[in-house]
């Protein structure tokens, strides 16, 4: 199983956060993906560049304006406001109206809240975290059965034409987005302690992909607004989203017991591929986590989706700088590889 990574993914450098009323050191350091890299390195995984396949593949689920604005935005800021770190002061209302000309209009109208500062890389950061799905994508259309892409910053928070929760490009869907192209049924199973709200917004109609994902109930835990277990698609979509909430707390076998419904879902859908938006916040010891997922729970959740049978791209997402963030990266991975080993047969290739 080979691993997919460009260095240009960490010149995004965030630098607060405002967290229940006061700033803290923004949670989404370049160190977490330096962290995993290594270890990927130490476990003799191959790692590649991706290919740069430009920005059509992101403009295909992103609104094709709200991906321009990143291009110049932070340079717009630094012309009008200088050195202040760029985080929206205004957003527009439910009624959304127009992103407006100004730069501080603009900001605030496709960065949905204070957790996604623009930095000077952050453009090239996100561009290249979402080549860095597309290149585990397009190595899964040609044939291989996993792939591994090391994506930072995450991306499952962003919506069609909204950063949020530290994410930009939301590289998980634009993955599958492009294996949907090739495998026609698609499944994306988010396993990060966080809603995929980016990825319901993005899929929410559509019947080809399946979205499923288990996190912390909203009603009392970012991101809040999406990913309640009565929200199961609409339109053509109907039927194709499935939200499994935790309760705060949960501790192993619950969490394994609802990714066990995932699965099923996800074999009585008919993928013939998947995507995973692998976070490891649930892991017990992350900052951000209510859930007590160990590194055994990471383990057995990497066998059974290789055992799925299907053409895997796996992305990141989240998991902070906790004690454990690369001893749970190493355990699901090695067990990836360890479960490929075994020879699975490789039931969904069409
Ligand atoms: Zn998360």
């Amino acid at each position: 199983m080979r691993a997919i990574f460009d260095e240009r993914q960490l010149n995004h450098r965030p630098a607060r956060y405002f967290r229940r009323g006061a700033y803290i050191t923004h949670p989404e350091q370049a160190e977490r993906a330096i962290l995993i890299r290594d270890m990927l390195i130490a476990n003799g995984f191959a790692i590649d560049s991706p290919r740069d396949f430009g920005d059509a593949p992101i403009k295909a689920v992103h609104d094709p304006a709200y991906v321009d604005f990143f291009k110049t935005a932070h340079r717009r800021w630094v012309e009008a406001a200088g050195e202040a770190e760029p985080i929206p002061t205004y957003h527009p209302g439910r009624r959304a109206g127009r992103p407006s000309r100004s730069i501080y209009g603009e900001l605030g109208y496709y960065v949905t809240d204070t957790s996604v500062p623009l930095s000077e890389g952050m453009y090239e950061a996100i561009y290249w975290s979402a080549q860095t799905a597309l290149e585990a994508a397009e190595r899964v259309c040609a044939g291989e059965r996993m792939v591994y892409a090391l994506s930072r910053p995450p991306g499952h928070h962003a919506l069609k034409d909204g950063a949020n929760g530290f994410c930009v490009f939301n590289n998980a869907a634009i993955a599958a987005n492009r294996l949907s192209e090739r495998f026609g049924k698609v499944a994306l199973l988010d396993i990060d302690t966080h809603t995929g709200n980016g990825s319901l917004d993005i899929f929410y109609d559509r019947a080809d992909v399946f979205m499923c994902s288990i996190h912390v109930d909203p009603s009392d835990y970012p991101t809040f607004y999406l990913g309640y277990e009565d929200e199961c698609g609409e339109g053509a979509g109907e039927g194709a989203t499935l939200n499994l909430t935790l309760p705060s707390g949960a501790d192993e076998a619950l969490i394994l017991s609802r990714f066990d419904e995932a699965l099923s879902a996800i074999t009585r859908f008919g993928a013939r591929a998947l995507v995973v938006s692998l976070g490891f916040d649930m892991a017990a010891d992350d900052p951000l986590s209510e859930v007590k997922l160990t590194g055994r729970g990471f383990e057995t959740m990497a066998r059974a989706i290789v055992r799925l049978g299907l053409p895997t791209a796996l992305v990141q997402e989240g998991g902070y700088l906790g004690p454990s963030l690369a001893k749970n990266a190493e355990r699901f991975l090695t067990s990836c590889r360890d479960e490929l080993a075994q020879g699975q047969p490789d039931r969904g290739a069409a």
